[in-house]
């Protein structure tokens, strides 16, 4: 499977010093995306199952009414990160090359501008909050 990367971010994105990666992928292959993104420093992540539809299936109608039939959601892994700015793409780039198969139902990102970050533990806001003891930042600069 050739390597991808992702095309140039448009200039739409709204300017925020961190941003949540959200991506939905397919839950077998969140061992190689979650280690990769240990390797590169990226040290806070969240993920949650979901279920959902896409491309790869569909919601059916049960009866005309409101009626929803499940069955066809599929199952998926949530994955949320949080990152300063400049670690957006890098993120990005490895989802692409760790998540994909290059058939229907790899997933989507979301790119979510993040306002602010507090830590509960220290009540630390913003750019301090945000870095990790030996994260990414640190591996880069030292
Ligand atoms: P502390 O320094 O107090 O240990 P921390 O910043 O390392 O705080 P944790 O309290 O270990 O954060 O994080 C709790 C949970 O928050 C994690 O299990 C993870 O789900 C989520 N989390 C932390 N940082 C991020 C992040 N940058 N992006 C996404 N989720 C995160
Ligand atoms: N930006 C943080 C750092 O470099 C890492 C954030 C994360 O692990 N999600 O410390």
């Amino acid at each position: 499977l050739p390597v991808i990367r992702a095309q140039s971010s448009p200039d739409y994105v709204p300017d925020a010093k961190f941003y949540k990666v959200e991506a939905i992928l397919r839950p077998w292959r969140i061992p190689k995306v979650a280690s990769a993104l240990l390797k590169m420093g990226i040290r806070g992540v969240t993920v949650s199952d979901v279920r959902g539809f896409g491309a790869q299936g569909g919601l059916t109608e049960r009866h005309a009414g409101s009626e929803f039939s499940e069955d066809k959601f599929v199952t998926k892994v949530k994955m949320e990160i949080v990152v300063s700015k400049d670690q957006v793409e890098s993120v990005i780039d490895k989802i692409l090359r760790e998540g994909r198969t290059g058939e229907i139902g790899d997933g989507k990102i979301f790119l979510v501008p993040v306002t602010d970050v507090i830590r509960v533990r220290t009540g630390e806001r913003g750019e301090k909050a945000e870095r990790m003891m030996g994260g990414r930042a640190d591996m880069i600069n030292f």
